[in-house]
């Protein structure tokens, strides 16, 4: 498929296999071609990974919403008395679990939540090793860049002793990919300056990766960002990829306004703006094998068509979503199995069933 001759240049690049520079990028992010964008990163995503598109049977555990750090974009975050905050004891964290196991297929857990300002790091460790102790066989994915670092400040201790005592007593096999937002100090400063910022958020991932513990990377788009910031938040993780190799996937996030503080003065990113930052993504990020297309906040239908637009992941069947759907996710809170290979199959691919570290289960062909 050739695209228009200005970017011939780039088709020609992408067809060689050569790395894309941050002026292709900031190019494709102006290009109003998006067949052929989606062509390309079709192309990109067929020649690194074949057709198998992989998801888990997985329950996400989201063990409280009061969170100190009121982030603009945030819809899940409460203060401790505000309407609508809640606290799993370890109980009602076990209870969940042992609720998701009913599906024999459960593979793993994925563990994210708000920094509470009481909760010690010793709490939030507890709570893991408990379900580690009860479910060994569960691989544990849980915390993000920005809760690893808010327990280093709170315990005193550095990121690597937090990461290992989370690995070797509360049973973590990796880190979620949330709260790199965009790795802009501008944009943190103006959305969420309590928080981890972007060099502290790639230092753990760094300090993770070193430990052989995995990671997710993402990117939230589609609030106050520059396409030049964006294209710059692909770079930073393209690098820190290059550097240690440890991502296992990249999952772009749209920004959902509703019930935010950001919301009122932001639209929702349209359909054409989630394809082609999804094409992008998949083309600039060369050394990243998987792409995934989160149907939680993409909405299903969008998730279904971003796998011709450079995806190889739709996540998983995620038992049941809270924090997206607070900020007004139209998707359901849960896919059934059967339900994901059929959007998969739709697609023309061939769904696996992996566990959290990409190894195939079994596939569907
Ligand atoms: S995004 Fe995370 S850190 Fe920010 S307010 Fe929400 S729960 Fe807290």
């Amino acid at each position: 498929m050739l695209a228009a001759e200005e970017y011939k240049d780039i088709e020609e690049k992408i067809q060689r296999g050569e790395r894309l520079t941050r002026e292709d990028g900031l190019r494709l992010f102006h290009c109003h071609d998006l067949a052929w964008l989606g062509a390309m990163a079709d192309m990109v995503r067929k020649r690194k990974c074949g057709d198998i598109v992989y998801y888990n049977v997985n329950c996400h555990v989201n063990l409280t919403n009061i969170c100190t750090s009121h982030c603009k974009f945030c819809a899940f975050g409460r203060d401790c008395n505000e309407k609508g905050a809640y606290e799993m004891s370890k109980e009602q964290a076990l209870a969940l679990v042992a609720d998701a196991m009913h599906d024999p297929n459960l593979a793993g857990l994925h563990v994210v939540s708000g920094l509470h300002p009481t909760w010690t790091f010793e709490h939030y460790l507890g709570i893991i090793k408990a379900i580690h102790e009860a479910y060994p066989q569960l691989y544990m994915k849980g915390f993000t860049g920005v809760e690893i670092t808010h327990f280093a400040e709170i315990s005193g201790l550095s990121v690597k002793e937090v990461l290992i005592r989370l690995r070797d007593e509360g049973g973590l096999q990796a880190i979620a990919g949330g709260g790199a937002e965009i790795l802009s100090d501008r944009v943190r400063d103006e959305l969420c300056p309590n928080k981890a910022t972007a060099d502290e958020w790639l230092e753990v991932a760094r300090t993770a990766h070193k430990l052989g513990i995995k990671s997710n990377a993402s990117m939230l788009y589609g609030h106050i960002e520059t396409l030049e910031e964006r294209v710059d938040h692909l770079l930073r993780l393209r690098d820190l990829q290059d550097e240690t190799g440890g991502f296992q996937t990249f999952i772009c996030f749209p920004f959902l306004p509703k019930n935010t503080e950001l919301g009122e003065s932001i639209k929702q990113t349209s359909v054409w703006d989630d394809l082609r930052t999804m094409a992008i993504s998949r083309l600039m990020l060369d050394n990243f094998t998987n792409i995934k297309a989160y149907w939680v906040m993409l909405t299903v239908p969008v998730a279904q068509v971003a796998l011709g637009f450079g995806a190889n992941d739709i996540d998983g069947t995620v038992h049941k979503e809270t924090i997206l759907h607070d900020a007004g996710a139209t998707s359901p809170t849960a896919l059934t199995e059967d339900n994901i290979i059929r959007i998969i199959r739709e697609a023309g691919r061939i769904p696996a069933a992996c566990d959290c570290n990409f190894n195939i289960l079994r596939t569907f062909d």
